[in-house]
């Protein structure tokens, strides 16, 4: 008998990534090579299928080469960087995500206005470090947790308003909020929760079909803020069993043993090669039926 496999939409690069692959590809073609201090996108396949292209990472801006290329990754990074390129005399591709840029540029014009800006997100996450560094230090509070929270000054008498990490669990993101406007009840209605799109759809599509499946495969790498999420989420709707994944190599497919439904979410920086990849692996292996989400809740 067949087990359904469902393919839990989007699938492939979110807008943001493909335009950050897109853009190290055009480069890689016109210079032949291009330096990088952090991994343009968090999947492993991709970036080593990039460094056979010609990108050479590195480990701080100094170790670049003078009249060289350096790309900054979809998560962005802080002012000082660009400044520094600058003064090198680096060319800077910036590759931050359009959806991250937005943020960033909310957050320097509130803090320049002499807002406290409260960021909720993963303080080691490299999108977080930038907008950090686009508040100014001073002006900057991060918290992950509601004991984050806890431990926020008295904001008495001071302007202050949160903004998000775009690729956090939604839900958690909203318990956070709820705590923040209990322990400040004077923050600013110009706070926003800038969880993008993507994430959110993705996030969404496991929790709709949690109930109904035995096995969810998360496909992303394991420094990959949106896959742990998803892995995270599938956790938390109490599915059976769940697996994250780089590639098809990493499947351990004793993990089909009682499954006669499962569904595969894919991470927003996961190219659709590798989607395509483990599916033919699957096909070889056992015998599925493979129906997309749609099909499912019809
Ligand atoms: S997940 Fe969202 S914020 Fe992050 S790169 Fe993709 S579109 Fe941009």
């Amino acid at each position: 008998m067949s087990i359904n496999c469902y393919l839990l939409q989007p699938v492939g690069f979110c807008s943001g990534v493909a335009r950050a692959v897109d853009m190290a590809k055009q480069v890689l073609k016109l210079c032949g090579n291009v330096y990088i201090i952090e991994d343009i996108v968090h999947n492993k396949v991709l970036m080593h299928d990039m460094y056979e292209l010609g990108i050479v990472k590195v480990s701080s801006l100094e170790e670049i080469p003078d009249g060289s290329s350096v790309m900054f990754s979809a998560h962005g990074v802080a002012p000082d960087l660009f400044d520094r390129a600058e003064e090198k005399g680096l060319t800077i591709i910036d590759g931050t995500c359009p959806v991250v840029k937005a943020v960033q540029l909310a957050v320097k014009e509130q803090a320049s206005s002499g807002k406290k800006i409260i960021i909720i997100g993963k303080r080691t996450h490299p999108e977080v470090i930038a907008l950090k560094g686009y508040a100014g230090s001073a002006n900057a509070f991060i918290v992950f947790d509601e004991g984050d929270c806890d431990l926020l000054p008295d904001f008495t008498g001071e302007d202050v308003l949160y903004l998000t990490q775009t690729t956090l669990d939604i839900n958690h993101v909203e318990r956070i909020i709820r705590k923040l406007k209990e322990r400040i009840p004077h923050i600013s209605r110009e706070s926003q929760n800038n969880i993008c799109y993507t994430t959110i759809d993705r996030q969404a599509a496991i929790r709709d079909i949690a109930n109904v499946v035995d096995l969810v495969i998360v496909l992303g790498s394991s420094y990959s803020a949106n896959a742990k999420v998803l892995e995270a989420v599938a956790i938390d709707s109490n599915v059976k069993k769940v697996t994250r994944i780089d590639s098809e190599q990493e499947l351990d497919l004793s993990l089909f043993s009682d499954v006669s439904s499962f569904a595969i979410a894919t991470a927003s920086s996961t190219p659709k090669f590798v989607l395509d990849r483990l599916l033919d692996f699957l096909t070889q292996n056992m015998e599925i039926e493979i129906k997309d989400f749609e099909q499912k809740i019809d």
